[in-house]
């Protein structure tokens, strides 16, 4: 039933044809990350740069995926537009779960078509078909148009990529089914350097359910965990938007480009705001039954007088913070308007808001022009962001272009790298202090999903570099497990290691839930190795001045100790990444 090699489809775009391949190391690498650094090492060229038509873009999925639920991310492998490193990006949606109907554990994609395509994959089918039509379009109407070409809703999963992601913006997100995203370090560009606009997953095969008395049994305990316990409730109820009203609350949200850490008028894009008066409905990526997924509206007059039409924007806390508070934005329907005019485009929100905040600090300042920014950039004003995201989008001009490859690459050109807030990419929706800005400045994909250095920082006040970091590296280490197997982090609280070697086993994985923590421990090991070999140098990262200028409920920020951490979680990164293995 259970298979121990994995089975990848590797397309070339070049030729138009696939091949699947046979690879050992399940009870290595597991999947998902493991997996990915796994195909990078055999099909990546860190010598070559991102875009070189060789490099791949892998997806995979866990030995968990279909099984259990919340197993329902699919991890994205690149090497990034950004800062030309290899690099991760997760997404849920239907993603995983068409995957493995369609009976794929990775597909790589190599090759530069010849013209604008879509690859549409399936438990039988491979096609690249030219769609140079649907080139320079956006997001929504990629969608329309893929949706009807490619019938089977329910099953298909559709990646499409926008504006953002044709002109290479190291800012370009993936879309996924429309309310997902492979949204930071700019997986878009990848596509977008390969014509490949589209990706069509179509789950069309079948698979047998274990059948063990163990599985069915295992499955209801872990099913009621996530539904009849609390467990989950908040990710249901508010979601992570709760987070904006606590984060305010002790000062730790970043408000205006970081030049404030809590404002009293954010009542109007508070969590409970947002679900008050604009939630239409929750939804959740096919195997979960939480769904965290919260979904508002917004309203455009299309005709006088009184005609509008509405759509459907999700939200979340990041893209709150992003287009909400760090723009300055302090009305609900306000921020969902912007991130749908961000989505549109095919561009990450959170890389987008936090460089327009940038943008619009440095033209209050006079380091910018509106020769520059070509729109008079102003904290609180919705239309004319709306403009500006567009044209970050489509490089409307060389500053846009610039802007879209980094915020602090334009900020070195420019001038006022000093309050760009920029943590190995734009900044995560959290001002908690020094450890998490360490762990998002260094961590792997420069997440705040990496690790929880928030949640430390909230917790401790005694500044202990050694534990400190040592706890980062650990909850990496046990996070690592959870994205090989592909499991959405919200149910770290549910699947424990104890859990998870149970569900292995279930399934007929004995030997890799005998070795959970030596397995994790080498895929840690590996990512890292496979970062540092594409150029990543942690003892060069800094950290700018606008994160040491704050003050949150704990004081203001210790540079000491922030420069301490950074020194001691660099030396450990290296540590991990010796070339050992
Ligand atoms: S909790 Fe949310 S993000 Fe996680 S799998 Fe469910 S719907 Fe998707």
């Amino acid at each position: 039933m259970i298979r121990n090699h994995f089975r990848v489809l590797v397309v070339d775009l070049g030729t138009g044809r696939g091949s699947f391949v046979s690879l050992e190391g399940r009870d290595a690498v597991a999947g998902g990350s493991g997996l990915a650094a796994t195909l990078f090492a055999k099909y990546g060229r860190a010598d070559k740069p991102w875009d070189d038509p060789a490099q791949p873009l892998i997806f995979t999925i866990g030995p968990l995926t279909g099984y259990f639920p919340l197993m329902s991310k699919t991890v994205c492998a690149f090497k990034s537009p950004y800062h030309d490193q290899y690099a991760e990006s997760h997404a849920g949606g239907r993603s995983a779960l068409a995957l493995r109907f369609a009976d794929l554990d990775g597909l790589v994609i190599t090759g530069r078509a010849e013209r604008p395509s879509c690859v549409v994959v399936g438990s039988r089918r491979l096609e690249v078909k030219e769609i140079h039509y649907l080139w320079g379009m956006d997001l929504q109407v990629t969608g329309k148009t893929l949706r009807r070409m490619f019938p089977g809703g329910g099953h298909r999963s559709i990646f499409r990529i926008g504006p953002a992601g044709e002109q290479g913006s190291a800012m370009a997100c993936i879309n996924v089914d429309t309310n997902r995203h492979f949204g930071r370090l700019g997986a878009g560009a990848v596509m977008g350097a390969k014509h490949l606009k589209g990706i069509v997953i179509l789950g069309d095969g079948i698979f047998p359910l274990p059948g063990t008395k163990e599985y069915p049994k295992l499955f209801q305990e872990v099913y009621r965990k996530l539904t009849d316990t609390d467990m989950m409730d908040k990710y249901h109820n508010l979601g992570t938007p709760i987070n904006v009203a606590v984060l305010n609350g002790i000062r730790a949200l970043p408000v205006r480009n970081l030049q404030q850490t809590s404002d009293d008028a954010l009542d109007g894009i508070t969590g409970e705001r947002f679900a008050d008066d604009t939630l239409l409905r929750h939804m959740a990526c096919a195997g979960c039954p939480v769904g965290c997924i919260h979904v508002g509206f917004v309203r455009e007059k299309f005709m006088e007088p009184n005609q509008y039409l509405y759509r459907q924007v999700p939200y979340d806390h990041e893209p709150i913070f992003a287009v909400g508070s760090m723009l300055g934005m302090m009305d609900a329907f306000k921020v969902l308007a912007l991130i749908d005019a961000v989505d549109k485009q095919g561009l990450d929100v959170m890389s987008a808001g936090v460089a327009l905040a940038w943008a619009t600090e440095a033209l209050e300042k006079g380091i910018l022009s509106e020769n520059e920014t070509l729109v008079p950039l102003k904290f609180g004003d919705e239309p004319t962001y709306r403009q500006a995201m567009q044209h970050l989008a489509t490089g409307a001009n060389e500053f846009y272009r610039l802007l879209g490859q980094g915020t602090m690459k334009a900020a070195a050109y420019y001038g006022g790298t000093e309050f760009a807030c920029v943590l190995g990419q734009e900044m995560a929706g959290y001002a908690t202090g020094e450890v998490f800005f360490v762990s998002q400045a260094l961590g792997f994909r420069h997440s705040h999903l990496d690790s929880s250095g928030y949640s430390y920082d909230q917790k401790h006040t005694e500044k202990n570099v050694s534990d400190a970091v040592e706890f980062l590296v650990r909850d990496e280490r046990e996070r690592v497990f959870l994205t090989s197997m592909v499991a959405c982090l919200f149910a770290r609280g549910v699947y424990s290691e104890a859990v998870l070697a149970d569900c292995l086993r279930s399934v007929g994985y004995t030997t890799l839930a005998e070795s959970i923590a030596a397995v994790s421990n080498s895929i840690q090991k590996l990512r890292w190795k496979t970062r540092l070999a594409t150029g990543f140098d942690p003892r060069a990262v800094t950290i700018p001045k606008r994160f040491t200028e704050i003050t949150t409920w704990k004081g203001k920020i210790d540079e000491g100790y922030l420069g301490a951490l950074k020194e001691e979680y660099a030396r450990r990164i290296l540590e991990m990444g010796k070339d050992e293995m």
